[in-house]
């Protein structure tokens, strides 16, 4: 697998179809694999910190989740192909299970949402088998309380469902730290760390309307309908800038 590599967050070279052939495999394995979706954000904060671009590094497929990623290979001639979104590759994970008949648990996301998330699927999903939910507002490694027994009991309760899939959305990085914890005691195929996107199944966010994710604008809608996330936005010309100034950022 070709990859480029950002910052040091080695990123799978593949677009859409690429990703969805990887994960299509992963869930025919009986293993649990991990999948991480970095962002220009994401990247910025993994090149000044070891145990997250490490955590990051150990997924089983790494995706772009950012034009800004795709903008800084270019500058650097080594090209990622394509934006890879996690809500992209989520919905087609659901689309998958819906029709191979895997199963699905939603975990993240204040009370209540999950479970409205889990109701939406259902209705537009008739044969998918959502077989359970929780927010993410239990206690756990991810707030630095590991190994609480709320933790203790989400995980058995994930473990005596065992659903095929995770989505796990506690917002970086603490759906990747709680990932990099426990995968490996997860009696599952596949956990994507992938933020708001039960938010987005739940109605309770909205993703920006189709022609502004066609023309590469999604984080200028997101500038626009929420003008507090500036800080954050300006993570992509921040980004854009330290590779333009350094020569082995991508590499
Ligand atoms: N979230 C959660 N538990 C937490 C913190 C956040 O479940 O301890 C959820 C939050 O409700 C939202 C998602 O994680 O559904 C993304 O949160 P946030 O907006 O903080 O993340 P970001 O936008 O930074 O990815």
């Amino acid at each position: 697998m070709e990859k480029v590599s950002i910052f040091g967050v080695n990123i799978f070279n593949i677009d859409f179809n690429e990703a969805t052939e990887i994960v299509k495999n992963f869930l025919k394995e009986d293993k649990i694999h991990k999948i991480y979706t970095p962002n220009t954000e994401i990247v910025m904060e993994a090149r000044d910190n070891e145990e997250i671009r490490a955590i990051i590094n150990s997924g089983d497929l790494i995706i772009a989740d950012g034009i800004g990623l795709i903008y800084g290979s270019r500058m650097k001639k080594k090209p990622l192909k394509e934006r890879v979104t996690g809500f992209d590759i989520s919905m087609e994970l659901i689309d998958i299970a819906n029709k191979e008949g895997y199963s699905l648990y939603l975990l993240g996301a204040k009370p209540g949402v999950a479970k409205r998330a889990a109701e939406n699927l259902k209705k537009d999903y008739p044969n998918l088998n959502v077989v359970g939910h929780h927010d993410g507002y239990f206690k756990g490694t991810h707030i630095g309380m590991k190994n609480h027994e709320e933790e203790i009991q989400v995980i058995e309760e994930i473990n005596s469902l065992k659903p095929d899939i995770i989505f796990l959305g506690l917002g970086f990085p603490k759906q990747e730290l709680w990932i990099n914890e426990y995968a490996n005691k997860l009696n599952s195929k596949l956990i994507i760390g992938n933020g708001g996107v039960i938010d987005i199944i739940s109605g309770d966010m909205k993703r920006a309307p189709d022609i502004f994710i066609k023309l590469n604008l999604e984080w200028f809608y997101r500038l626009i309908t929420n003008p507090s996330r500036i800080a954050r936005q300006m993570a992509i010309p921040k980004f854009l800038i330290s590779v333009m100034l350094d020569k082995n950022a991508v590499k």
